[in-house]
């Protein structure tokens, strides 16, 4: 790729794969969204808290970007709001589809309750690299890179730790117990599969190929989604280029990729009649493009002695309103709110963990269901996928009533159940936690 951003590789004394401990108090496995906000903030609360990340960094090219109102929030309650606002981002007040017809509002942040009237494109790994440094401040936090958990330590039905493999300098192998394990190692957490633990998976009837496009003057001034008969194709402003979203029936990418780049080039030039002039240079090959396959999925029971699954780990969300990180966040928050206390005692036990279900598992119940509903209207029920051919009834109706876009605006901003950071649980008014020796 010729646009875009440069890798992101800061060298520094966290990032080294070197002085694994043998114990901690709590390990995390994942440096998301998830496993970062985790790490955070129980480094705040004086917990020693080690986060095992398989990368060597936090590139993750076409992922997740999307910073709704809830997670500005949080930043802004750990104070981390300056901070934030310093990285590179695209703010935008409202979400619209771009049709034949004119433009149809799906989302609209000006008149959200609390201080955030607006979302923010940040890339990924500017996030994460930010959280992580935050979190760096703590000696309470350690991140080793290019450390793999690939599987988990148990005794007497409870899991005591993990298994790792270093994916770099000879990959040595070693283990690595905690009081408290959490899976946040995303949608195909290896976590969640050592644990015997597996999801409900509700289908999608739709798949995503990402791609990048060089930004030009006389182009649309934000971000937008073109719909055209057959194509959903959302355009995401980042700055000095547009990440576009070709979306399409579940199942269909070997065809589509058999029919060449080129078809793929004249289906968006049709759609998008500005891009034209950029496709040839931009999208050469399919090496360009990024390929989601979409999953909808849910734990039954997102614990086990000892252990937590969170994010992606414990759900894997749609695309549909792009909330996937701000999900990962809550889920973060909850589960430092609930487990701060019993990780001081030294002991978290099953219902503490299921306290932390017990929150977040109606949001995510209630934003999947939702997302599925807009899922099942623009695209067909998963198997039998329809290409969306107008904007469906319900997704016009909701454009025209303003307290039915208010209330839809809201559910992506700010989502069910909103989490606040418990600061009484911050700081160094915060016991020292125990660590296991
Ligand atoms: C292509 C794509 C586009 C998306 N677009 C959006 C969007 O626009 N908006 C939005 O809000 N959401 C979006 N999402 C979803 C969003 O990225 C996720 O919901 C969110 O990142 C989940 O956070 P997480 O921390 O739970 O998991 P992840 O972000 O998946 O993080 C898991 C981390 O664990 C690491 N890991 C995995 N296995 C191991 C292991 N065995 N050992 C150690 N580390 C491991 C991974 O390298 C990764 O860093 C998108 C997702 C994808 C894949």
């Amino acid at each position: 790729m010729t646009v875009g951003p440069a890798p992101l590789w800061k060298d520094d004394a966290m990032t080294t794969t070197q002085d694994l401990p043998a114990t901690t108090t709590v390990c995390i496995a994942g440096c998301g969204p998830a496993g970062a906000v985790l790490g955070l903030l129980l480094a705040r609360a004086g917990i020693d808290v080690v986060v095992l990340e398989k990368h060597a960094d936090f590139l993750r090219d076409f992922r997740g970007d999307t910073v709704h109102a809830s997670t500005m929030q949080v930043l802004a309650e750990l104070d981390l709001l300056e901070g934030f606002e310093e990285l590179p981002q695209q703010r935008t007040t409202s979400i619209s589809l771009m049709t034949d017809d004119g433009f149809v509002t799906l989302g609209d942040f000006t008149r959200l309750p609390g201080r955030f009237q607006c979302l923010s494109m940040v890339p990924q790994y500017e996030l994460l690299d930010f959280l992580t440094t935050e979190a760096a401040r703590s000696s309470s936090f350690a991140l080793h890179r290019q450390v793999e958990v690939v599987g988990l330590v148990e005794e007497d039905g409870a899991v005591t730790g993990v298994r790792y493999r270093r994916t770099a300098g000879g990959g040595s192998e070693g283990e690595l117990r905690a009081l408290l394990t959490v899976a946040a190692d995303g949608r195909s957490s290896a976590v969640r599969r050592a644990a015997g633990m597996s999801p409900v998976e509700f289908g999608a009837p739709m798949d995503v190929l990402w791609y990048r496009l060089p930004k030009r003057a006389g182009d649309p001034g934000a971000s937008f989604a073109r719909l055209v008969p057959g194509r959903l194709l959302p355009m995401i402003d980042r700055g000095g280029y547009w990440q576009g979203a070709y979306t399409m029936p579940k199942g269909t990418v070997a065809s589509l990729r058999a029919a060449g780049i080129e078809a793929l080039r004249a289906d968006l030039a049709r759609a998008m009649p500005f891009l034209a002039d950029r496709l040839d240079g931009a999208l050469r090959s399919w090496d360009d493009t990024g390929f989601l396959e979409v999953r909808v999925n849910r734990l039954r029971r997102w614990y086990r002695p000892g252990l937590l699954c969170i994010g992606d780990a414990a759900h894997a969300m749609s695309p549909v309103a792009g909330v996937g990180i701000n999900l990962a966040v809550q889920d973060a928050v909850a589960a430092a709110n609930a487990l701060v206390l019993p990780l001081r005692r030294g002991a978290v036990t099953p219902r503490d963990l299921r306290r932390v279900q017990r929150r977040r598992d109606l949001p995510t119940r209630v934003t999947q269901l939702v997302q599925r509903g807009v899922q099942r209207q623009m695209f067909g029920a998963a198997g039998d996928p329809v290409p969306p051919r107008g904007v469906p009834v319900p997704l016009r109706v909701m454009s025209r009533v303003p307290p039915l876009l208010r209330l839809f605006s809201r559910f992506m901003a700010i989502g069910i159940r909103n989490e606040h950071v418990d600061v009484t649980l911050l700081g160094p008014a915060g016991a020292p936690a125990r660590a296991l020796r």
